[in-house]
């Protein structure tokens, strides 16, 4: 649930926008005058505030250039006076919005959700972006479950990626077959270590541009692989 912080002394006004968003869904606080509002505005985590002009203590033109110092949330300013409008968009202030009074109340609620709803586009849907791995030339999406070759997408199975991805995230480490068959496969896959060398064949002919002579894969002759960066 978003949360609106309203700076507004007029408590009739306050009163009124209050009760029209929180019809809405919002959870509203008021705060009557300047200064407390511009703490709680800083203090606090409030996904859009409106704010009057004209305020006991710090007035709101002083109250958004101290906002916008320090975080990016909507501003939606209020005044009485058409010509104060003008002069705090002239300033630059930052505001999203402006707005004279009187306004209608479902007029706010619009225009409040719509800078809710930007806002929400512009800092993204909280989807961490994909984990990406990226060596020499191959790009490995461990979150889409793709690989680049030199910018060219290769298909891998859902075992050959795993191990790719194992090497990868474990450069110049080597690992037995062994370790690698207990770490990609678990225990009641059929088959057995040499199922890890035909895989390694597959993923080199995908990756490698000499298969003979690999420069990702390295086989370390009695040992077992590693990835080589
Ligand atoms: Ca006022």
């Amino acid at each position: 649930m978003s949360k609106i912080l309203i700076i507004e002394d007029e408590e009739a006004i306050a009163d009124l926008e209050k009760d029209y968003l929180e019809l809405s869904g919002f959870e509203v606080e008021i705060e009557e005058r300047g200064d407390a509002g511009l703490t709680r505005a800083l203090k606090e985590e409030f996904d859009l505030i409106i704010l009057d002009l004209m305020l006991p203590g710090v007035d709101g033109f002083e109250i958004c250039k101290k906002i916008r110092e320090e975080k990016d949330i909507p501003v939606i300013m209020v005044s009485a006076k058409k010509d104060d409008i003008d002069k705090i968009r002239g300033l630059g202030l930052g505001a999203d919005d402006y707005m004279t009074k009187p306004f209608s109340p479902s007029e706010l609620v619009a225009r409040v959700k719509a800078h809710l709803a930007r806002f929400e586009r512009l800092v993204g849907s909280g989807v961490p972006e994909n984990e990406v791995i990226e060596i020499r030339g191959i790009k490995i999406d461990k979150t889409a479950r793709r690989v680049w070759v030199n910018g060219e997408e290769k298909a891998f199975t859902s075992k050959e990626f795993d191990l790719l991805t194992f090497l990868a995230q474990n450069p110049n480490h080597v690992f037995t077959k062994e370790e690698l068959f207990s770490k990609i496969w678990d225990m009641e896959s059929i088959g057995d270590i040499a199922t890890v060398t035909v895989h390694i064949k597959k993923i080199r002919e995908k990756i490698e541009f000499n298969t003979a002579k690999p420069q990702y894969i390295e086989t370390i002759w009695g040992v077992g692989y590693r990835f080589k960066v």
